[in-house]
């Protein structure tokens, strides 16, 4: 087969910050995703991205190119309006789980298709696999099916949905180039338009957990997804959340889910209860049904029903005792004073070594594995007191997670800031 460019021509193009033509990136994506393009040459257009970045009408073109790589789903049959949530990722953010039975509570189906973790954030089908029984592998008819009766499903994303992008999402995990905003909000957007969901509300992270560091940063992402999802027919918006520090009280699988639980059951931390429920809102209100409270719906049981049914349709026993790690260790307070700062990504890191995480696609995570704090900043400790708890079934990982904890908190006399964990919506 000719081909209509030259792999070389294109990445000299970026690299010269030239703009590409929309013939340019559909040839390039589809050759990559066909084998024509190698992985090397892909890696060196990507890096040019991420240096020189891409203006909106490009991004919108590689986005429909990794749509067009494969299929796309359709809920237009379906007797409920659908609304999705994607969170950029972030270290205990176990947001979906309460969120998707709650939503559904409420009379909106969520079809969410969830990944796994690499690196220091965890993956929500690492979380509920800590369920034991239960399963994230569903075909397209089980997923409908399970949609019209329970109206919320978390799984495994299909292999032909945007296959351009798992390719290129695995090429840029191993070379340097995730952090390109052209680059995550093409790989988010795509996945989510291809999925066909009516309605779509982005949860982009900022702080020291998430992959946009800076609020700019950040700020930039949702406004180019918010467009990208906009002009594609999806309603859709973000809001700006903090993960400066982890979200609740614990960072793991079965942890997460043992806390996800308690919100659903009408306790749990502030801030993950505070999200939840701003999230449900957004989603409510984006599907078109914004007579509805998804406070009350998690206060009386109605969200802890549909989670139920949630799990045991795909497998699982709701009610089974979680896996318990074989060893832990209590990180203490070395002085008294307020917990000044709890940072997210040193937290991320230390549940990844404790075993939570993987750091090659394919690996097994521990579903016991994770760190359960006691004390969120601004609290008041004392000398000696448990700050952290680190879980594993392999206590030779200790050492390295406590190594990544030594710069990761504070404790000082003045107390932090109050920071709510929504910092700005993003759309109309
Ligand atoms: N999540 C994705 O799906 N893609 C990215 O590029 C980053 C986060």
């Amino acid at each position: 087969m000719t081909e209509q460019f030259d792999a070389v021509e294109v990445i000299a193009a970026k690299r010269d910050r030239h703009e590409l033509s929309d013939a340019q990136i559909d040839w390039i994506v589809d050759a990559y995703t066909r084998g024509a393009v190698a992985d090397e040459q892909m890696s060196a257009l990507a890096m040019a991205i991420l240096l020189n970045g891409m203006n909106r009408r490009e991004i919108a073109r590689w986005t429909a190119a990794m749509i067009a790589s494969g299929e796309r789903m359709d809920f237009s049959t379906l007797s409920w309006p659908t609304a999705d949530k994607h969170s950029t990722g972030g270290v205990g953010d176990k947001i979906t789980l309460p969120l998707a039975p709650l939503v559904a509570a409420c009379g909106v189906a969520v079809p969410q298709l969830s990944g796994r973790g690499l690196g220091h954030t965890g993956g929500t089908l690492d979380k509920l696999e800590a369920i034991p029984g239960w399963r994230a592998a569903l075909t397209n008819d089980e997923m409908m099916a399970q949609l019209d009766s329970v109206g919320a499903v978390i799984c495994a994303a299909g292999a032909g949905l945007a296959p351009a992008d798992k390719k290129l999402y695995a090429l840029r995990d191993v070379t340097g180039t995730v952090e390109a905003i052209p680059l995550i909000a093409s790989s988010i957007m795509s996945k989510k338009i291809a999925e066909g969901t009516g309605a779509l509300v982005l949860d982009v992270k900022v702080g020291s957990g998430a992959f946009m560091k800076s609020e700019a940063d950040a700020r930039e992402l949702a406004e180019t997804m918010v467009a990208l999802g906009t002009d594609a027919g999806v309603r859709t918006v973000a809001l700006l959340t903090d993960m400066s520090t982890p979200l609740g009280l614990t960072a793991g699988n079965a942890c997460e889910v043992a806390e996800s639980v308690e919100v659903l059951a009408g306790g749990g931390p502030r801030d993950v209860v505070d999200l939840t429920v701003a999230l449900a809102r957004e989603m409510l209100e984006a599907a078109g049904k914004n007579d509805i409270d998804p406070a009350d719906a998690l206060a009386d049981g109605r969200a802890m029903d549909v989670w139920k049914a949630m799990i045991r349709a795909q497998g699982g026993d709701p009610d089974a005792a979680l896996p318990v790690a074989r060893h832990t260790h209590d990180v203490v307070a070395q002085s008294d004073g307020l917990l000044t700062r709890l940072d997210a990504f040193a937290v991320g890191v230390a549940a990844w070594r404790l075993g939570a995480g993987r750091s090659r696609p394919g690996e097994n995570v521990q579903a016991a594995a994770g760190v359960v704090m006691h004390a969120k900043p601004g609290d008041r400790v004392t000398a000696g007191q448990p700050l952290l708890t680190l879980h594993t079934d392999t206590p030779e990982r200790f050492d390295r997670a406590i190594e990544a904890l030594a710069d990761g908190y504070d404790i000082g006399a003045d107390a932090p800031g109050d920071r709510s964990v929504v910092i700005d919506r993003i759309g109309s």
